[in-house]
């Protein structure tokens, strides 16, 4: 499991505090809240609302059990989800690969103009409604060698397109777990459902038994009371 990626996704929602929450849920299930905000040195209330903000998310999730030593008051016990985490990280770099893509697009098609004293950029378009001088100093443009940024936007996709397979591997491994786990609790299910309609008609079948002896007592007991008369 990628736990760098989940630590820069969670630090993207809630900060410099998301190592250590990632530290403390990852690999766990249903962590308690009074840890979570003892390790991070915080109150419950401020731990509530980092873990709330993943929540909205839907990178951790959280069952709630009433503590009768504490007053009855609610506890919250949390969970990452990491695959809904990864999922999302691998979204936002989609986004980024996409962006560089078009951005790569632009710039090996495209020619930019640039001013070598205010060193601003203009496009084709805005450098010929300028004269090919810079508005704002009248300096002559000069083209823009786009040469070293192709280079950079190329290596960038290609380094994102490795994370992004990364992610892939991970997710897929993931929703296999899941699969299995599903499975599992499905078997489980209709075993407890089938045992539970044995009983039924067992049920049924001795109070049938039970109706039939009692009717076949009273008609003997009917029988006997005439014979007396
Ligand atoms: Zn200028």
């Amino acid at each position: 499991m990628q736990i760098n990626l989940l630590k820069d996704i969670v630090v993207s929602i809630i900060g410099s505090n998301g190592p250590k929450v990632v530290d403390l849920l990852y690999g766990q299930k249903n962590v308690s809240e009074f840890l979570i905000a003892k390790k991070l040195s915080l109150t419950i209330n401020q731990t509530r609302n980092l873990l709330y903000r993943l929540a909205d998310e839907g990178l951790v999730s959280f069952i709630r059990k009433k503590d009768p030593k504490k007053g009855g008051w609610y506890t919250y016990f949390w969970t990452l989800n990491s695959g809904k985490s990864l999922a999302k990280f691998r979204g936002h770099i989609n986004k980024l690969v996409d962006e560089a893509k078009s951005n790569l697009g632009i710039r090996s098609s495209a020619r930019f103009y640039f001013c070598p004293t205010c060193s601003k950029e203009y496009d084709e378009e805005n450098s010929l409604l300028n004269s090919y001088t810079c508005p704002e100093c009248g300096e002559p443009l000069q083209l823009k060698d786009n040469s070293a940024l192709v280079l950079k936007l190329k290596e960038d996709i290609k380094r994102l397109e490795l994370v992004l397979a990364e992610l892939d591997i991970e997710l897929h491994s993931i929703a296999e777990v899941e699969q299995k786990t599903r499975h599992r609790k499905m078997k489980v299910e209709q075993r407890k459902k089938q045992k539970e309609r044995t009983e039924r008609r067992k049920e049924k079948e001795r109070l049938a038994k039970k109706l039939a002896d009692k009717l076949k007592r009273e008609k003997s007991k009917r029988k006997k009371g005439k014979s007396k008369r």
